[in-house]
């Protein structure tokens, strides 16, 4: 499957090298035999490489250099806000007095650590507009569900046993619908309008009485600011529901506008995304939920409180939801989101923002000729187009992001949303310089040329990378295959 000549580790093997010294055994020798039953010891050796330390350095080093990442290259994978992450994140998350206190240390010994997590909070507070904020959930998903059931918890609290329904727009993040389920609501999608915005008349006809909640990604997965959102709010919030803003891509508004302005109850940041904590590969991540003040008592506990020069955790919630996380977040990624709010100051928050919205709109109209534009409005942090031209020529939009691995890109996201045909997702962000984005641009527009005048090349791409098309279906259910000794 291989093109070049990068050797597999197996194929380094040489018998008896070895890859680590350990000291002189200074204990009796046991005999697994006594130790583990007949039944679970392997018949045979285990198959391992054998390779000298400085041998296997290589490998992998050589290896990591073929993977895609935003220190190696563009990724303007949509609804993914794959920024530069500032290493001096890294630094402070490393310091001792972070990186080594333990969860179940006394309060009194991590004071700075629970000072940390509670300026953070301050922070989320102010830039959401909200009146209080969780650092426990993990992700934007689980932030997401853990503002569900605080929504139930709200709605049970008041005798409210009705609303069994979660209002979702088509042109929502996937995760939406999926956290609603999780939570066990019903969930009703509402269209979108030929704008591409939330049909308000459809809204109108699906809210009720059995309303528990709309929950809106916005900008939507469209890329589009929601012009309808006071309108929504008052529909909403007339029929006794709760509205709850997905904010994962905050950089398309923040320091522009608050969701707690708008009329949101409840929000959810993607720390890992806005906030540069280092995401893709599925590290940790941290989605912070922010509340209005009649949804603080449904908070997951415990609740961090400064209670005179102290903090302090706060068990004695009773309308609490309950834990959502062990201990309280992942303080690793929270160090590195607090780290960049300082770092960038209020000034530099704004200026993110006007600058992941440039950058895309700036993108959208180099490319809108070459591809067809399905929304021609202002956008906001991304946009989207569709391969739907190309596609007559036999070039669909896979091909396209095929091609775009040969100059260099993470392809952007494919095939979603699902309410555009062919669609292309192409999300800048802010840390790009203008090089770098008309440089893609020349790719699109090129790639954009050769479907009309040469198609195979585009059919048939990738062709300068390590490997050429997977399956991706058997990539994704079998990632590992077994080594095959020749
Ligand atoms: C990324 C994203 C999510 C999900 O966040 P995870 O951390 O991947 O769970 C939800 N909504 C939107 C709009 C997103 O972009």
């Amino acid at each position: 499957m291989h093109k070049d000549d990068q050797a597999l580790i197996f194929e380094l093997s040489t018998p008896g090298r070895i890859g680590y010294s350990l000291p002189e055994m200074d204990v009796p020798e046991t005999d697994i035999n006594e130790l583990i039953p007949a039944g679970y010891l392997r018949e045979e050796e285990a198959e391992l490489p054998e390779v000298a330390e400085l041998d296997i350095m290589r490998h992998y080093t050589a290896l990591s250099n073929r993977n895609h990442g935003v220190d190696s290259g563009f990724y303007p994978l949509g609804s993914c806000t794959m920024k530069y992450n500032p290493k001096i994140n890294e630094n402070v998350a490393r310091f001792p007095g972070f990186a080594h206190v333990h969860p179940l240390q006394d309060e009194s010994s991590v004071q700075g650590a629970m000072e940390l997590m509670y300026d953070l909070q301050e922070h989320l507070i102010e830039i959401t507009g909200m009146d209080q904020v969780t650092l426990q959930p993990a992700a934007g998903a689980h932030g997401e569900w853990t503002a569900l059931m605080m929504v139930r918890a709200f709605h049970e609290a008041n005798g409210d046993l009705k609303r069994t329904k979660v209002i979702v727009p088509d042109s929502a993040h996937g995760t939406n619908p999926a956290s609603a389920t999780v939570a066990g609501f019903e969930t009703i999608t509402v269209k979108s309008d030929d704008n591409g915005l939330v049909d308000l008349d459809d809204l109108r006809r699906v809210v009720g009485e059995d309303t528990a909640a709309l929950m809106l990604t916005n900008p939507n997965t469209l890329g589009l600011f929601e012009e309808h959102i006071l309108e929504m709010a008052e529909i909403v919030h007339g029929a006794g529901g709760k509205l709850y803003y997905d904010g994962a891509n905050l950089n398309a508004v923040m320091s522009k506008a608050r969701p707690g302005d708008m009329g949101f109850d409840l929000v959810h940041l993607n720390l890992h995304k806005t906030f540069t904590g280092p995401h893709g590969g599925g590290g940790p991540g941290s989605g912070p939920v922010g509340v209005k003040a009649d949804l603080i008592p449904f908070l997951p506990k415990p609740v961090l409180v400064k209670q005179d020069d102290k903090y302090v955790f706060d068990y004695d919630r009773p309308q609490a939801i309950g834990r959502v996380k062990p201990y309280y977040g992942n303080f690793g990624i929270n160090v590195r989101a607090y780290t960049y709010i300082r770092t960038m100051g209020p000034d530099g928050l704004k200026a993110v923002t006007e600058y992941a919205v440039l950058n895309a709109n700036y993108m959208m109209r180099r490319l809108q000729d070459a591809y067809d534009l399905p929304f021609d409005r202002h956008c906001k942090h991304e946009f989207v187009l569709s391969g739907r031209r190309q596609k007559k020529l036999g070039v669909r939009t896979l091909d396209i992001a095929k091609r775009l691995l040969d100059f260099g890109y993470h392809p952007p996201t494919i095939y979603f949303p699902l309410n555009v045909e062919e669609c292309i997702m192409i999300e800048p962000t802010e840390t790009e310089s203008k090089e770098t984005l008309d440089a893609f641009c020349d790719a699109m527009l090129q790639i954009a040329k050769e479907a009309e005048e040469n198609p195979e090349i585009v059919q048939e791409a990738p062709h300068n990378t390590v490997i050429g098309r997977l399956d991706e279906t058997l990539a994704a259910r079998k990632p590992v295959l077994r080594y095959q000794k020749q």
